[in-house]
C-alpha cells in the first residue's frame, strides 16, 4: 500500500489519480485539508474506491505515526506542504513548523516502522537566482524565501536519514506546474490564486479580477518572465516512473522536473487567448517580489535515467485548465 500526503491538493491529487488509473490502486491519503478540498477526495475515491482518506496533520506526530500502525505501508509519496513564497516570507514560522517538523514526524513515524522508500516533492525554489540556465541538478542551492529553505532543509534531512537509518528518497524538483486531468474531474484549486494560468483563465469568467502582468521591463525578448512549464499530467507520470525507479534501485536521487521549453508571461496569456477564444483585458503592474526573469530546468537526468518523456504541450496544458477552470468556477457559484 501506497501512502500519498497531500493529495486533496494540486499535484497531489492528480499523482494519486495517475496511480489509480495505472494499476497502483492500493492508495492511503494524508491531509489536513488546510488548503487541499474534501470534494477532490471524494472525487478520487469515486474513481478509485480502494482509496482510503484519513484527516490529519504532520505537526501531530501520533497522527502520522497511527497511518504506519494501521495499514501496511510500502512507500511514501509526499506532497503535504505549505507552498506560496509570498506567504512564506511574511510567515516563517508557519512554513518551518508545516513542512520542517512535519517532514521530520512523517520520516521518523516511518524510519521507526521501517518504511524506507519516499519520492519527495521538491522545487525550483531551492535553486534560488539561477547563476547559469538551463538549471541542471548539479546548480547551487540558494533559495531566496523561507518556502524554498524549507524545502531544502527537508532535502538535506533527507540525506542524513540515508546515511543513518537507509531511508532511501527521490526529490523531484518541480519548475511551473500546470494543466489539469483531460477529463476535468480534478484540477488546481488554490484559495488565493497566484498562479500564472488559473490567474489568466479565472479572469475569463470574473470581470472583478482582472488579470495582471507583473512587470514588463525584464531583460528578455518580449520584457515579460520565462519559465518553464510542465504539465501535471506529465509530473504525475513522473512521480509513477521514480517510485519504480526508487523500488528497482533502492538508491537516493534528485531530478529536475521541466521541459526546457521556456515561454514568457505574455507569450502563456497569447496562447489562453487562443484556447479559450476570447480577447482577454491586462493591465501592466509592478514587478513581484523575489521572481528571476528567467528560470529554465534542464531534465536530461529524469529522461536518460527514470525514461520520462513529457508529453503534453503548453497548449494542451491550457486547455485542460480551462475545461477545470469553467467547472470550478460553476461549483462556486452554486455553492455562493
Ligand atoms: N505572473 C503574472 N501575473 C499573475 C501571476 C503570475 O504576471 O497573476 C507571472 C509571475 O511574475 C512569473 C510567472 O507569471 O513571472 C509565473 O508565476 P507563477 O506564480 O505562476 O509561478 P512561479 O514562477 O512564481 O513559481
Amino acid at each position: 500500500m501506497i501512502l500519498i500526503t497531500g493529495a486533496a491538493g494540486y499535484i497531489g491529487s492528480h499523482c494519486a489519480l495517475n496511480f489509480s488509473e495505472n494499476n497502483i490502486d492500493d492508495i492511503v491519503i494524508f491531509d489536513n485539508l488546510s488548503t487541499g478540498h474534501i470534494e477532490t477526495v471524494e472525487k478520487l475515491q469515486k474513481i478509485n474506491p480502494k482509496i482510503k482518506f484519513i484527516k490529519g496533520d504532520l505537526k501531530n506526530k501520533n497522527e502520522i505515526s497511527d497511518i504506519f500502525r494501521k495499514y501496511k505501508i510500502d512507500s511514501v509519496i509526499h506532497f503535504a506542504a505549505l507552498s506560496q513564497v509570498g506567504q512564506s516570507v511574511v510567515n516563517p514560522s508557519l512554513y518551518y513548523l508545516n513542512n520542517v517538523i512535519g517532514t521530520i514526524n512523517l520520516l521518523n513515524s516511518m524510519v521507526e516502522n521501517n518504511v524506507l522508500k519516499i519520492v519527495f516533492s521538491s522545487t525550483a525554489a531551492t535553486y534560488g537566482e539561477p547563476k547559469y540556465t538551463p538549471i541542471d541538478e548539479n546548480h547551487p542551492q540558494n533559495p531566496i524565501n523561507p518556502y524554498g529553505n524549507t524545502k531544502l532543509m527537508i532535502e538535506k534531512i533527507m540525506d542524513d536519514y540515508d546515511l543513518a537509518y537507509n531511508l532511501k528518497s527521490i526529490r523531484l524538483r518541480y519548475f511551473n506546474v500546470i494543466g489539469a486531468d483531460e477529463k476535468a474531474r480534478i484540477g488546481e484549486w488554490h484559495n488565493p490564486e497566484t498562479h500564472l494560468v488559473p490567474n489568466i483563465l479565472k479572469s475569463v469568467f470574473n470581470n472583478s479580477s482582472e488579470f495582471k502582468i507583473y512587470g514588463d521591463d525584464y531583460d528578455t525578448k518580449d520584457g515579460t518572465c520565462i519559465r518553464d512549464y510542465v504539465d501535471v499530467l506529465d509530473l504525475a507520470d513522473a512521480h509513477r516512473l521514480a517510485l519504480e525507479y526508487l523500488n528497482k534501485n533502492n538508491k537516493t536521487d534528485v531530478f529536475n522536473l521541466g521541459t526546457q521549453g521556456g515561454q514568457s508571461v505574455k507569450e502563456i496569456f497569447n496562447i489562453s487567448q487562443d484556447v479559450t477564444k476570447q480577447k482577454i483585458s491586462y493591465k501592466i503592474v509592478g514587478k513581484r517580489m523575489g521572481d528571476p526573469k528567467i528560470l529554465l530546468a534542464n531534465s536530461k537526468k529524469a529522461k536518460d535515467i527514470l525514461k520520462w518523456h513529457p508529453k503534453k504541450t503548453v497548449h494542451d496544458s491550457i486547455k485542460n485548465a480551462f475545461e477545470w477552470e469553467k467547472v470550478l468556477n460553476d461549483k462556486l457559484k452554486a455553492s455562493n
